[in-house]
């Protein structure tokens, strides 16, 4: 820790993950300020979701992570809303938003009153209270797109990890769950990583941007400092193979 204090929400050092011999996340280093929203940005491909998956260990990855106080996350620490998650059918809001609490659940994995108040609790403040009873099967767009961010944030974890979290919406909706991240982030002093497909969107909302081409940082800092024309045309001209 530092000598004055937890200076730092999250910090990754070297972090790299490789499938069949090639590297797809090579060697991100990164600290993060508790509070600060910051936006991965890079082609399809670039490996934006992988780095997330590894944060969180859902893949194998070298190098180290540590919270603010030194720690390795532990499975509460770190909640990562997925890129367009399975919703299963026959499964209600409530019951979809509860899996968030599985890593807090005790013995035989019941859930307690406090998780099901928690639950409620976020439900409410996302807007969705009414929603609460009906099949995550028969939700639009924009309110599957909130309770899989309930689900995130029934976990009460610190840092919040988002992928593509607006990829599937149109820009009002866009719009609405971005400000909805952010009055998080003010209220509750959640420190934000997202994945982010539109470089307007992640200018307006993030601190600072991480910019990856083919799984390697190339600019790490404020917006109007990585989104440099020169520097983006080289990196989005060249697509990545997706395999
Ligand atoms: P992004 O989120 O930036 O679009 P990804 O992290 O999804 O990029 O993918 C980065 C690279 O890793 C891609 O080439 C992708 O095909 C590859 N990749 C991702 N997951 C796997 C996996 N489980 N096995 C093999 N290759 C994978
Ligand atoms: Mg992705």
């Amino acid at each position: 820790m530092h000598p004055l204090g937890q200076t730092h929400a999250l910090r990754a050092r070297d972090v790299r993950v490789a499938f069949d011999g090639t590297e797809v996340v090579a060697g991100v280093d990164l600290e993060l300020r508790s509070g600060e929203w910051l936006g991965l940005i890079g082609p399809n491909g670039s490996g934006k979701s992988t780095f997330l998956r590894a944060l969180v260990r859902l893949v194998a990855r070298t190098g180290t992570v540590e919270l603010g106080d030194g720690r390795e996350p532990g499975p509460t620490d770190l909640a990562l809303m997925p890129q367009s998650p399975e919703l299963p059918p026959g499964m209600s809001v409530v019951e979809y938003v509860l899996l968030g609490r599985t890593a807090h659940l005790g013995w035989l994995s019941l859930e307690s009153r406090r998780d099901r108040r928690i639950a409620t609790d976020v439900l409410r403040r996302l807007g969705l209270t009414s929603f609460a009873a009906r099949p995550v099967t028969s939700l639009s767009g924009g309110e599957a797109q909130r309770v899989v961010i309930a689900r995130a944030l029934v976990q009460q974890s610190p840092v919040l990890l988002l992928d593509e979290p607006t990829s599937a919406l149109d820009v009002g909706h866009q719009v609405d769950v971005l400000e909805l991240v952010d009055e998080l982030r003010r209220s509750d002093g959640l420190t934000v990583v997202a994945a982010m497909h539109d470089l307007g969107m992640a200018a307006r909302y993030a601190d600072r941007l991480l910019l990856l081409e083919r799984g390697a940082p190339v600019a790490l800092g404020p917006p109007q400092e990585v989104l440099e024309p020169g520097l983006l045309s080289r990196v989005y001209a060249h697509p990545v193979r997706v395999h």
